[in-house]
């Protein structure tokens, strides 16, 4: 018998008994079209060669599919990689001040571009600029969608139609897609390479400065690091270069730091990460850096630099295009203010999970192997490592215990763990499920261990 004539028509469909209870559930127009998209896939697999699914089979698929619809396709999980900035997996988690500035600005109105103390129109770029000024050192500040756009809104407003001069070591893709010459071309500046890729000294972009130069531009190399016959020009040495120019003042010397640490992170045992106080100390005219990676907060683009240039990049039309919510500027501004209070390790999960002590994470990994074990799963502990991720402190690793759960079918153990609800994501390596304590929040143990239970069984 021809295949496709085994298939149900929609009106056999809308017949089942289990679809009148969809109908009031999910309404007519969302039943019939979940209807027209599983005949007309049951059509490709015939067309494939599979076998006509049968019509309790389309009408479990047709519920589920209506079941699956009508949740949010965005959804919290268990991180348990050990990459603490995962940007995967929605980069940082924001700290309960954060939220609650979210929740109670964004369920009303605000005086996002009100000013209170005039009564009339203000600027919504005035909310996180004193607090960023007064962390950073910085003379005045901007807030962006991104970190991309904040570069992108920089190099237009500093070099459109001029010269950007940048090492070849630098030209680096942060991942993406986002690749620095792409952004400069598309910022309407012109790239002008210096150097090699493992070595670029202050002669190289002394050498290429012109009256056409508008910047020299410095790129963090946040996702990789270079070991070996290296070298590079620091920030402080091309800021005295264009000061000893003729022309400096047509010159800036602008910084992309990338991950933007607020916090020195050798105290945790890592390498030093650029800050941006150290940044704006050494004289960038502007240092651009994520809200979302290690300052712990919203997903946010910040330039800090000099008043005039800031001034001006306000007023480009793109800063328009580019602005930011109300609720990203309530949350960067509850977690900026962590860090005025000097509280930022205690209450920015993103620091939390960096200071987290190695006895404390060897302790809730045992406790889980406890739990597992007494209810007949084969766990084991192990040292390991977790990562900082996002784009900073490249190949540095923090130590860590690792939940070990050894099964024949790994690959099948991960997807049903990422299947369940909450999802779950961890590591696999060499066969071996890995479970790391630093990534899980407080009170998400009991649900990692009903879905790694669940997951096995
Ligand atoms: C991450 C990163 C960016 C991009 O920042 P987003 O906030 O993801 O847009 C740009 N430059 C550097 C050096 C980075 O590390």
């Amino acid at each position: 018998m021809n295949p496709y004539r085994q298939l149900p028509s929609v009106d056999k469909m809308l017949e089942q008994p289990a679809t009148a209870a969809a109908l009031a559930h999910f309404g007519r127009d969302a039943v019939l079209s979940a209807i027209r998209q599983l005949l007309e896939e049951s059509r490709a697999a015939i067309a494939a060669g599979e076998d006509a699914p049968d019509l309790a089979e389309l009408s479990e698929r047709l519920q589920s599919r209506l079941a699956a619809g009508a949740q949010p396709s965005i959804r919290p999980l268990l991180n348990a990689t050990g990459v603490i900035i995962h940007t995967n997996l929605g980069r940082a988690p924001l700290s309960q001040a954060a939220l609650q500035a979210m929740h109670s600005v964004g369920q009303g109105y605000s005086n996002l571009e009100y000013d209170l103390a005039e009564g009339r129109r203000g600027s919504r770029y005035s909310h996180a600029e004193a607090l960023l000024c007064e962390l950073t050192g910085a003379e005045a500040a901007l807030v962006v969608n991104n970190n991309a756009a904040a570069l992108m809104l920089l190099l237009r407003g500093v070099a459109a139609g001029r010269e950007v001069v940048i090492s070849r070591g630098e030209l680096v893709e942060i991942g993406g897609g986002f690749r620095i010459p792409d952004i400069l071309r598309q910022s309407g500046a012109r790239l002008v390479e210096v150097g090699t890729t493992n070595r670029t000294r202050v002669a190289d972009y002394a050498a290429a400065l012109s009256s056409d130069t508008a910047a020299l531009l410095k790129v963090h190399p946040s996702n990789f690091a270079m070991i070996g016959f290296t070298a590079a020009a620091t920030l402080a040495e091309l800021v005295q270069l264009v000061q000893e120019t003729w022309y400096f003042d047509t010159i800036s010397v602008l910084n992309d730091l990338g991950s933007g640490a607020l916090l020195d992170t050798q105290p945790f045992g890592l390498a030093h990460e650029p800050t941006v106080q150290e940044s704006v100390q050494a004289g960038a005219a502007a240092t651009t850096f994520s809200g979302d990676k290690l300052l712990g907060g919203p997903q946010a683009g910040i330039i800090v630099g000099q008043r005039d240039l800031i001034a001006e990049l306000k007023q480009e039309p793109l800063a328009r295009a580019l602005r930011v919510d109300k609720g990203t500027l309530a949350a960067l501004q509850a977690t900026l203010l962590a860090y005025r209070r000097g509280q930022a390790v205690a209450e920015i999960p993103v620091w939390q999970m960096i200071g987290a002590e190695a006895e404390a994470l060897a302790r809730r990994a045992q406790t889980w192997a406890d739990q597992l074990i007494a209810a007949g799963l084969a766990v084991t502990l192990r040292p390991g490592e977790s990562a900082v991720g996002g784009g900073s402190l490249p190949g540095q690793t923090l130590p860590t215990t690792l939940l070990a759960l050894a099964t024949p079918h790994p690959d099948r153990v991960a997807a049903a763990l990422r299947g369940g609800d909450p999802p779950v994501v961890a590591r696999i390596e060499a066969d071996t499920l890995l479970f790391d304590p630093r990534t899980l929040l407080p009170g998400q143990d009991a649900a990692l261990l009903r879905a790694i239970t669940q997951a096995i069984s």
